[in-house]
């Protein structure tokens, strides 16, 4: 097992991954921008390195100086959390080329499943469900992009292979109105995603988003730990979580969990990974892969008992994955919602100073942040500060929980969306269990103020 590691991250996920290698007692390397100097998983790590200014691009994205981190500090291995870095496969490669391990799966894994286009090549091939859509990248001739789009049906959807974060996706209703549609995301796509390829899909019109979550280790084996039903998004932003999905039959699950981990083995994955699905009428739809750790993990932890952040840290040091699809099992229910420094119903950012942060407890709840009285939240970050996860027998007891949670939280001195929440948690849609993808935007359509 390594002795010393390196987290490229910051924010709640640094915490997190710190406090997985305090359990496996591994030495926890922290990284920060000079605007986390005051982080208390800084001011907690037994040892830290500044790594440039508030600018991501100069500190949380800046490869060179993350991996002389690792040098000067003897890590032997680099964990990457999300987001920054944790997809890019040329950092993968070059701190394996430095000598440490990184904790994720490969360089060309991750090259694979970052490129939209090969990644459905590979799950098709693999025999994974897709939505339908062109085979490959769009060509660039009119009529041939038009044939393509009348055999899939309007309306369609083009999506830049190099897109993620809900960015570079574009819906097109009709023939008149594709062409130019496919142009202006390839320019975006360009600029953006430095990659200009798009691909088309069939719109499913009102699907669910349900992933599955997988663990391999570089031995061939692989399990899934159930799904994560994150239908509540705006913007193709993904706001709550829960796992089980509601309704959804066991069978089913089972059936895509066990081409997920067929498609890992098929590939020679490693490491955890989210395979994310559109689910419509019985049917599941692969949309991508996130070779990472999620946000929404914790909720998987909760219903199924596995560490994930522990296993990928254990499986990337080359240890056997300690289970076998046998010994997993999805017990209660499980809900997890993101707590954002942001105004909650116009979402306008509110950084600044936390002038009294009050954390709910009790039987099934837990906090995942890094806030406390005082800090300072940074403008120049993502408006996540915390997630809030509880655990129940059933659904119902695990959204009565929730709502006590919510009750107890006290984030004062910043705008936060607990209000959203606590409104979403007594929502009787929400209630029921089973809302779409696009409940969320129609609920805050109708609840303007
Ligand atoms: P990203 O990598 O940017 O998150 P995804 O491909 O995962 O992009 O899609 C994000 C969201 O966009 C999905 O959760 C869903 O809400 C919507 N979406 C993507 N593809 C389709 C599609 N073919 N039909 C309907 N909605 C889609």
């Amino acid at each position: 097992m390594f002795k010393k590691i390196l987290v490229a991250n910051r924010g709640e996920i640094a915490l997190r991954i710190q406090r997985a290698c305090r359990e496996l007692g591994i030495k926890a390397v922290m990284v920060y921008s000079e605007a986390d100097r005051d982080a208390k998983y800084v001011k907690l790590a037994e040892e830290a390195v500044c790594i440039g200014p508030a600018a991501s691009g100069l500190s949380y994205l800046n490869m060179p100086a993350i991996i002389s981190a690792a040098e000067v500090t003897d890590a032997e291995a680099i964990h990457p959390g999300y987001g920054f870095l944790s997809e890019n496969a040329d950092f993968a490669e070059r701190v394996e080329k430095s000598g440490f391990q990184f904790i994720g799966p490969t360089p060309e894994s991750i090259r694979i499943m970052g490129d939209k286009v090969s990644a459905k090549q590979a799950m098709i091939r693999a025999g994974v469900p897709c939505v339908p859509g062109s085979e490959g990248e769009l060509p660039d001739d009119a009529v041939a992009m038009k044939r393509i789009a009348k055999a899939i049906g309007y309306p369609v959807i083009i999506k830049a292979a190099g897109g993620g974060g809900g960015r570079g996706m574009r819906v097109v209703h009709t023939e008149a109105a594709l062409v130019n549609a496919v142009q202006m995301t390839k320019a975006e796509a360009g600029a953006a995603f430095n990659n200009p390829a798009v691909y088309m899909e069939k719109i499913l019109q009102n699907p669910r988003h349900i992933e599955i979550q997988v663990l391999a280790d570089k031995h061939k084996n692989a399990v899934y730990l159930g799904e994560r039903d994150c239908s509540m998004q705006r913007r193709h932003q993904k706001v709550l979580e829960e796992s089980p999905a509601p309704g959804i039959n066991r069978k089913l699950i089972e059936r895509i969990g066990e081409r997920c981990v067929a498609a890992c083995k098929k590939i020679g994955y490693r490491g955890a990974g989210t395979f994310e699905f559109l689910y419509e009428d019985g049917e599941f739809y692969f949309i991508e892969m996130n070779t990472r750790v999620q946000v929404e993990h914790p909720v998987t932890e909760m219903v199924t008992g596995v560490d994930i952040v522990k296993t990928q840290i254990m499986v990337a040091a080359g240890e056997k994955l300690p289970f076998t699809q046998r010994d997993i099992d999805v017990s209660g229910h499980a809900i997890e919602c993101r707590i954002n420094a942001e105004d909650p119903y116009k979402f306008i950012p509110s950084p600044g100073r936390i002038t009294m942060w009050h954390a709910p407890g009790g039987p099934g709840v837990r906090v995942d942040s890094h806030i406390y009285t005082n800090y300072f939240v940074p403008p120049n970050y993502d408006s996540m500060i915390g997630k809030i996860i509880v655990h129940g027998d059933t659904r119902e007891q695990a959204m009565a929980r929730m709502r006590t949670a919510l009750a107890e939280t006290v984030v004062e001195g910043i705008s936060t969306n607990i209000a959203l929440h606590r409104e979403l948690m007594v929502d009787a849609k929400f209630m029921d269990g089973g809302t779409n993808i696009h409940y969320l935007e129609h609920w805050l359509d109708q609840h303007k103020r």
